[in-house]
């Protein structure tokens, strides 16, 4: 291919770029929500331009001629460097540099060298009076390029370092970004130290198109920007948690809806406002907060808040600011509460229960006169303690006791006389068995006592004691001193019985013998004869 006809191709190459360009510039402004998305757009204008003019150049068909296009060319070249440099501001989250102040200064420059430009004729400080169809090599094309490459090279460190420590989800797309810089560079330094084989064709615009095809590939595949605004909306605002996010220093910088409800507070009235001032919770947190904490209080009047607090820490470790979620928990807790009370009632209901189950029971097996245990118990605890002391002792002794002419004590001194004499037997009766021993009212005026592990000498012995004790004490009913006195027949097993019907009808026996003996004396049962 002669270099007339590559120059012809490449200008038809141009023209598709500038157009391209052109597209990208378009796609670009419809998301200039997206931070970097406005710079990204003005880069691709210039690109736009800047292959227009050079296509234009190159293609000697159209007039005025080549060198004006030339010249005019530059209008754009200058947009790319500076426009780069705004969006890898943007781009990593350093927005709030970009003031009318700096995108004024970086006009200065531009403005410069273009009258630089079509001034040379005058001076040459552009052309540096190289006669060549490409007038470039002096001193102002030279601190041009020195001046671009130190933005693109500033712009460089900025997406270099964002890369390094943007979280994980963004790592790739920060790395396509970073690439698109070498991508835009590599065509303008081949051309710059002329590396191909037409030194006079730039190549430049062809690399900065692909760069910004990068550009906005990164950006839009990866649609970070679309999702982010969405996703905040949606996660953040409709969640029934209170999110709160304040920055190192602990001035509030975001909140969702839920915390305005929460807390009671106007986000337009509390954002950038220290946290301290907000809630007195905050305050015991500064820079002391490694892990997550948990803070359970009741700063609102009379409800309560559950508050995790955790801090932000980005990859290389150092603490951006801290975010809290808080739930409000005054329902829970009132619920908790009145759980607790409820319980708390439950409980000594239980408590009552089992007072009066434990009563009932007792009242089944205890006669109410005497409080010795009645009849009924006697028959089941005597089976009890015939099988316990078989295995054991092998002895037991049974006492039947019964007053003597309480009938005639009934009838001189009345019923009610009658039982105050029945209670002194049973309260001495109470007061003279020992552990194990079962004393049961058994009728009217008979009373049984179980002596278990008792021979039958000791058992007369003890019976015999209580006899004396009785029969010593002194009644005074109507002014009068009286004395009672019982019958007591013993029987001991296995001599006299080995079931509790024979003990007691054997006892009965030595009982009734004992009155007929005279009363007021102890007697044991007669020995089985086999
Ligand atoms: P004995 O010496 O032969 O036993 O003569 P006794 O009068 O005691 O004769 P018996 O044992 O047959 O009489 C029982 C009397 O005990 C009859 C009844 O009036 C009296 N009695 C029975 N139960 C009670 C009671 O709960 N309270 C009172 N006050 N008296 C009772
Ligand atoms: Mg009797
Ligand atoms: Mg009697």
């Amino acid at each position: 291919m002669t270099y007339e006809q590559f120059r012809a191709l490449y200008s038809l190459i141009l023209f598709l770029v500038a157009v391209l360009a052109l597209g990208i510039a378009v796609i670009s402004w419809r998301r200039r929500q997206a931070p970097g998305a406005i710079p990204l757009s003005a880069m691709a204008v210039g690109q736009a331009f800047w292959s227009l003019c050079y296509g234009l150049q190159l293609s000697s068909a159209v007039r005025p001629d080549p060198l004006f296009w030339f010249k005019l060319m530059f209008i754009g070249v200058v947009i790319v460097p500076a426009s780069f440099f705004l969006f890898s501001l943007a781009y990593t989250g350093k927005g709030r540099f970009i003031t009318s102040r700096l995108i004024l200064l970086l006009t200065i420059e531009p403005i410069l060298i273009n009258l630089a430009i079509w001034t040379d004729p005058y001076h040459g400080l552009f052309s540096g009076r190289t006669a060549s169809s490409v007038p470039i090599g002096g001193i102002a094309f030279w601190l041009h390029s020195a001046y671009s490459y130190s933005l693109l090279i500033a712009a460089g460190v900025l997406l270099f370092l964002y890369w390094r420590s943007c979280p994980p989800a963004y790592r790739m797309q920060a790395f396509i970004v970073l690439m698109g810089l070498p991508i835009a560079t590599s065509a303008n330094v081949i051309t710059i130290f002329r590396l191909t084989p037409w030194p006079t064709i730039d190549f430049s615009p062809i690399g900065t198109l692909i760069s910004s095809a990068t550009l906005s590939y990164a950006l839009f595949r990866y649609k970070m920007f679309d999702l982010i605004p969405f996703a905040r909306e949606v996660v953040l605002e409709k969640m029934e948690d209170g999110v709160m996010v304040c920055d190192r220093d602990g001035r509030i910088v975001d909140m969702n809806e839920s915390a305005e409800r929460i807390l009671g507070l106007q986000r337009n009235k509390t954002l950038g406002k220290g946290f301290e001032g907000v809630l007195d919770a905050w305050e015991s947190i500064g820079d002391k907060i490694k892990g997550e904490k948990h803070i359970l209080k009741a700063p609102l009047g009379s409800s309560y808040l559950d508050m995790r607090i955790s801090p932000l820490v980005d990859a290389r470790g150092r603490n951006q600011g801290y975010v809290a979620v808080m739930r409000d928990i005054t329902e829970l807790k009132k619920t908790e509460e009145k759980l607790r009370e409820m319980n708390e009632v439950l409980n000594s209901r239980l408590e009552e229960i089992q007072m009066l189950q434990e009563r009932l029971k007792e009242e089944a097996i205890r006669d109410p006169l005497t409080n010795l245990y009645n009849r009924r118990f006697l028959e089941e605890t005597l089976k009890r303690e015939l099988a316990r002391v078989e295995r054991s002792t092998g002895r037991l002794s049974l006492v039947m006791i019964d007053l003597d002419r309480f009938k005639d004590v009934n009838d001189m001194f009345g019923h009610q006389f009658g039982d105050q004499v029945l209670k002194a037997l049973g309260d001495l009766i109470s007061s003279q068995t020992r552990l194990g021993d079962v004393a049961c009212r058994y009728g009217g005026e008979e009373f049984v006592v179980i002596l278990p592990d008792a021979p039958i000498d000791s058992a007369v012995d003890r019976v015999e004691e209580w006899r004396k004790m009785f029969s010593d004490i002194e009644f005074r009913p109507e002014d009068r001193i009286i004395r009672v006195t019982f019958s007591a027949g013993v029987a001991s097993y296995p001599e006299h019985g080995v079931t509790g019907n024979e003990l007691i009808s054997a006892a009965d026996d030595a009982m009734y013998a004992a009155k007929l003996a005279g009363r007021n004396r102890v007697m044991v049962a007669k020995k089985v004869t086999i």
